[in-house]
């Protein structure tokens, strides 16, 4: 049987189309076959050079794989199409990603940023890019003072939604319409959701990052960044940077990254579904203070997952204040048997941390108590197991930590 030639199948290479759905994208886009071989599943290409027929003529595309390489050009395409992208850059992290947008910034400039960002971001807005003459101002609530905030300097707004680890939202929307009137770009680090739940860039983002090392990757075994957006100035801005910084993935990492891409779709959402039924099992335990998912109709800012998120969906991450303080929430951690005490987030198998002592200890406790990152707060990260075992894994340890505390009597924990 032949296949026509315009079969989305067959035709390489698979552009980024309207008319393929999320699944079909994840699969295809940037996945052309081997043109030599007809290898369906691309060779790992580890050559750092590449021959030239003569000085200056490369024989193919490439070369040095420092400036490009086929493995990270697949890669950076099929994101691109799942973003909603013209362009993408990988990095060697996202924390790479996020100083190589920051280093595209001439001194003297501003930038204004949710005060609940990713650790490693505020170290960098607080002591590097201030280095470089980049001063960073947070605030709480970026759709209310933004305006406020906006001097002749400002070059950049940056935005979480969701927040780590209380899982507030950002209406990106509001918050490009207030930066664009003042010629401002907006970047939004879109780790926690994922292309699959949410794309940034059509709700008015300039830029939008990922540490690809969570949910891009997904299956915790590679460290990685990367960076999409649609303007031609910051495509040469930002390769001009990503090729002069050199903090690029490597060929192997970039082919294991994009194997991980293709089931994005699948993880996700099954992440976002155990999340719910984790989320809705915690709602109603006699064990838990609150519960912070954007997927429960509690949360403060559900309106915004319904505008913004795929189907309203509240993503695979997770946070909840236990009782019997920190005592109980380190219990808790110890008694999930699923679940692993571990940081990062985003893999398919499902991790349970206490960001008070872990990642965010760093932050002193009045700062950290004034965003909700209470002793007590527990954030789990949902896998793709099966909904049913991690609610029962969650519930034998609320019971266990809790009842531990009220038999000891610390901490003050009264047994209700
Ligand atoms: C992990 C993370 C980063 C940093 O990414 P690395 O790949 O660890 O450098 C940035 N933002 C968010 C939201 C993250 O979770």
């Amino acid at each position: 049987m032949t296949v026509p030639a315009e079969h989305p199948l067959q035709t390489p290479p698979r552009a980024p189309s309207p008319l393929y759905g999320f699944g079909t994208l994840a699969v295809h886009a940037g996945a052309p076959h081997d043109p030599t071989t007809g290898a369906v599943i691309e060779p790992i290409s580890l050559s750092t050079t590449f021959a030239q027929h003569g000085v200056g003529k490369p024989v193919g595309a490439y070369e040095y794989s420092r400036s490009a390489n086929p493995n990270r050009d697949n890669f950076e395409q099929a994101v691109a199409a799942l973003e909603h992208a013209k362009h993408a850059l990988a990095f060697a992290s996202g924390s790479a990603a996020t100083a190589t947008i920051l280093q595209s910034l001439a001194s003297g400039s501003h930038v204004i940023s949710v005060s609940d960002v990713y650790g490693g971001t505020h170290r960098y807005f607080t002591q590097v890019a201030k280095a470089h003459g980049v001063k960073v101002t947070f605030t709480p609530q970026i759709e209310v003072d933004i305006a406020e905030h906006i001097t002749d300097s400002t070059k950049l707004v940056w935005i979480e939604s969701p927040s780590n680890p209380t899982l507030r939202l950002v209406d990106i929307r509001a918050v490009a319409t207030a930066a664009h009137a003042r010629g401002v770009l907006v970047v939004v680090d879109n780790t926690f959701l994922s292309p699959y739940i949410q794309n940034p860039l059509d709700h008015g983002a300039d830029i939008v990052v990922h540490s690809v090392t969570k949910y891009i990757n997904g299956h915790s075994d590679v460290v990685m960044g990367l960076a999409a957006f649609n303007s031609e100035d910051l495509k040469a801005r930002l390769s001009f940077l990503q090729n002069a910084g050199g903090a690029v993935p490597s060929a192997f990492d970039s082919w294991l990254a994009h194997r991980g891409v293709k089931t994005l779709h699948l993880r996700v959402r099954q992440s976002s579904n155990n999340a719910l039924a984790v989320a809705k099992a915690l709602e109603t335990s006699p064990y838990v203070v609150a519960v912070n998912y954007p997927g429960l109709d509690s949360h403060p800012h559900r309106h915004i997952a319904i505008k913004q998120h795929r189907e309203g969906m509240g993503g695979g991450m997770l946070s909840f204040r236990i009782k019997g303080g920190r005592i109980a929430a380190e219990r808790f951690c110890q008694l999930t048997k699923i679940y692993t005490l571990a940081e990062s987030l985003g893999g398919i198998e499902s991790l349970v941390e206490l960001p008070s002592g872990m990642t965010h200890a760093g932050i002193p406790k009045d700062q950290r108590e004034a965003v909700g990152v209470f002793d007590d707060l527990v954030r789990i990260s949902s896998g793709i197991e099966e909904a049913e075992d991690l609610v029962r894994d969650v519930e034998q340890a609320l019971a266990r930590a809790v009842s531990e505390i009220s038999s000891n009597g610390v901490n003050g924990y009264s047994g209700n």
